[in-house]
């Protein structure tokens, strides 16, 4: 694993005592992917004091692609990189491939079984205590603090145990049981599953290996892999993730991956890890209980539409949830956790929405994909592209190309211009 910057983990700054002798923390965070992990590491830096709580044995199923702007603003390093992305090939339905330089930069790879674990490391480092241990449920009596209920260890050493916080952040992922338990609305969450396999890369010559380019993320847009989503091929390293998502009922992501490794001629490869799990298609309405529950990450719904992009929403949502909690632990006032939704969507509801309407126009059918992988050709789509991804900012600075962008949306979705 990659190392932290200067040594060890601190002491960790040590919770009151809370009724009846339970220790009371400022804020359990619980989950430690990169919302949790990031939510923990600046409240324990603001001088909270932070149980973090995640729940061992699971790798998280990721494509782990990460823009410049979550390396900059989240000090990632160097050595967590397992590789650096210099283009991204569009394919269409036909077999057509569109490859989109990405310019200045490039985009990372992370490998999560690495990633997190440095991420809640980083975060003991920075005073939180983290404990490896699954939730189980809040109770509360009258107007008492929250009381966290979690267990730690399996089969014959399995304990359970309880403390008391004066915040909880769910930071629990897509399924969040603290979500589910705490904020209205969660269990109406809607839904895509993303489904991958980590396989070996194929020594050069092999076959496969062709199909395989360790500076390029290949993305299919064919109705056949994924008739409402995409399918994907990231490198990292010496391994790649191969995947694909969709929301329809019915819709065999394994037969789709199966049938892809055909295609690019993978099959033979060897297979490290098949895994899936849900993927939120959209922020929820509330983040928070009005109480004492925030909600951050893919537990309150943050993953971009169109992309699946989650890891940098995730994080900012795990350090907009730590200032929201830092503003209600000053003065005792629930309203200041909207904060943290009111922040995030002032940030990026304009882009979330233009993806929306991106995936609902152009996944729609073979013929409207191979029409949005041909507008890829495009240099002006291209660079704004890469810019928003890159940077996560709209470039304000280029009226022009929108308006031609524009234009040139409208022609191939009325099929004014032929794919
Ligand atoms: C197949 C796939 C590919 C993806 N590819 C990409 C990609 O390339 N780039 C990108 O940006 N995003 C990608 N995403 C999305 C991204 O992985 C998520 O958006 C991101 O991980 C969300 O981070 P999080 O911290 O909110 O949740 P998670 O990463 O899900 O972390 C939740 C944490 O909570 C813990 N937990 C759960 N239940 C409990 C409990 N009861 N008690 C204690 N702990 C608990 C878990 O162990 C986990 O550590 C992909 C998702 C999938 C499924």
């Amino acid at each position: 694993m990659a190392q932290l910057d200067d040594g060890g983990p601190v002491n960790p700054l040590s919770p009151h005592a809370g009724r009846g002798g339970e220790p009371l923390y400022d804020v359990v965070v619980v989950g430690g992917g990169p919302a949790g992990a990031t939510a923990a590491t600046d409240l324990a830096r603001a001088g909270h004091t932070v149980l973090l709580l995640d729940k061992p044995g699971r790798i998280k199923p990721c494509g782990g692609a990460i823009p410049p702007r979550l390396i900059r603003d989240f000090a990632i390093p160097d050595s967590l990189l397992v590789a650096k992305i210099r283009a991204a090939r569009m394919v269409a339905p036909s077999g057509k491939a569109v490859d989109m330089p990405v310019g200045e930069g490039f985009v990372g790879m992370v490998d999560r079984e690495q990633f997190d674990p440095w991420l809640r490391a980083r975060a003991e480092q920075a005073g939180a205590e983290l404990r490896e241990a699954a939730y189980e449920k809040i109770t509360r009596s009258d107007e008492g603090s929250a009381r966290i209920h979690f267990s730690t260890g399996a089969g014959e050493s399995l304990a359970r145990h309880t403390v008391r916080a004066r915040l909880v952040i769910g930071a629990d992922g897509a399924c969040s049981p603290v979500g589910r338990a705490e904020v209205p609305g969660h269990a109406k969450m809607r839904q895509v599953f993303a489904y991958h396999e980590i396989l070996r890369v194929p020594e050069a010559g092999a076959p496969g290996a062709d199909s395989v380019d360790a500076a390029r993320c290949d993305v299919y847009y064919q109705g056949r892999h994924s008739p409402d989503f995409y399918s994907w091929i990231f490198p990292h390293g010496d391994r790649l993730s191969i995947g694909t998502g969709s929301a329809k009922k019915g819709f065999s992501l394994r037969s789709s991956i199966r049938a892809l490794r055909v295609a690019t001629n993978l099959d033979g490869a060897e297979t490290i890890r098949r895994e899936g799990a849900p993927l939120p298609l959209k922020p929820l309405k509330r983040w928070d209980n009005g109480r004492d529950v925030l909600l951050a990450g893919d537990a309150a719904g943050v993953v971009a539409p169109a992309s699946g992009e989650g890891i940098y929403y995730a994080m900012l949502g795990g350090r907009l949830s730590a200032e929201a909690a830092v503003a209600f632990l000053k003065t005792g006032d629930a309203k200041a956790l909207a904060g943290a939704r009111k922040a995030f969507m002032k940030l990026h509801g304009r882009v979330f929405w233009i993806l929306g309407m991106m995936q609902w126009v152009w996944y729609r059918s073979d013929g409207l994909r191979e029409r949005f992988v041909s507008i890829c050709r495009d240099k002006d789509v291209q660079q704004l592209t890469w810019d928003s991804y890159m940077n996560k900012e709209l470039v304000r600075a280029k009226p022009a190309a929108h308006a031609r962008i524009f234009f040139k949306d409208l022609a191939h979705l009325f099929r004014w211009v032929s794919p």
